[in-house]
C-alpha cells in the first residue's frame, strides 16, 4: 500500500493542539484524524470512535500483547493512550493524510519511524499560567471533570518542553490567530511541496 504522509500535533496539555487539529482539518479536507485508543474515562463532550477508542485496560493490554499499535504510551499514571496501525492504513487507503494530536514520545515515536513522510509540531506556550488557566477553564466547562487531572498535566509540562527541540517545527501558541496563520503555511508547504 502507497504510504501517505502524516503530520504530528504534540506539546502539553492546555497548549492548543486540539484547536490547532480542529482547524488544519476544517482546512484541509485531505487531511484525517488519527483516532486513537485510550483507557482514561469518557467526558461529557467526547464520543467514541471520533474522539477517542475507549477501551477497558485489559483490552488495551491484549492490543499491546499483540502488536495492533504503531506506538503507545503510559501518557500519566495508569492512563494509556495508543496509535493502532490499522489506523494509519485505514486513512492512507482513503488516499488522506493522517493528522495526529498525540503525546511528545509518541509523536517522536512515529517520526522515528516513518522519517521521510512526517512531519513533527511542537504547539506551547512560555508561561505555565497560561496552561493552568486553559485546563481550569476546561474543567469548569466540565469537559474535563476530574480536577486533579490538572496538576497531572500540568506535573509533566517541564519534561514535555524538554523535547521541543526534536520536532521539526515549535509554535508559542500565544495568539490563536497567528498561530493559525503559521500552521497553514507548514502544512501547506509539507503537503504540496519540500517532502
Ligand atoms: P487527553 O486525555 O487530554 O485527551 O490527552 C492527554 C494526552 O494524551 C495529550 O497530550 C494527547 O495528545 C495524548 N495522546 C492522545 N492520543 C495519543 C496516542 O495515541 N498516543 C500517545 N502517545 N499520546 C496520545
Amino acid at each position: 500500500m502507497k504510504k501517505g504522509k502524516m503530520i504530528i500535533l504534540s506539546g502539553p496539555s492546555g497548549a492548543g493542539k486540539t484547536t490547532i487539529s480542529h482547524y488544519l482539518l476544517s482546512k484541509f479536507p485531505e487531511l484525517k484524524f488519527s483516532v486513537s485508543c485510550t483507557t482514561r474515562p469518557i467526558r461529557n463532550n467526547e464520543i467514541h470512535g471520533k474522539d477517542y477508542y475507549f477501551l477497558p485496560v485489559d483490552s488495551f493490554l491484549s492490543k499491546i500483547k499483540k502488536y495492533q499499535f504503531a506506538e503507545w504510551e503510559e501518557v500519566y499514571p495508569k492512563l494509556f493512550y495508543g496509535t493502532l496501525k490499522k489506523e494509519i492504513f485505514k486513512i492512507w487507503k482513503l488516499k488522506k493524510h493522517v493528522l495526529f494530536d498525540i503525546d511528545v514520545k509518541g509523536g517522536l515515536n512515529l517520526k522515528k519511524q516513518y522519517p521521510n513522510n512526517s512531519l513533527s509540531i511542537f504547539i506551547t506556550v512560555n508561561s505555565i499560567n497560561i496552561l493552568k488557566k486553559r485546563l481550569i477553564t476546561r474543567c469548569y466547562k466540565n469537559l474535563d471533570n476530574n480536577k486533579t487531572n490538572i496538576n497531572i498535566r500540568l506535573n509533566k509540562v517541564k519534561e514535555e518542553n524538554n523535547y521541543a527541540k526534536l520536532f521539526d517545527f515549535v509554535l508559542l501558541n500565544i495568539n490563536l490567530s497567528k498561530t493559525k496563520k503559521k500552521v497553514i503555511q507548514i502544512v501547506y508547504d509539507f503537503i504540496y511541496g519540500r517532502k
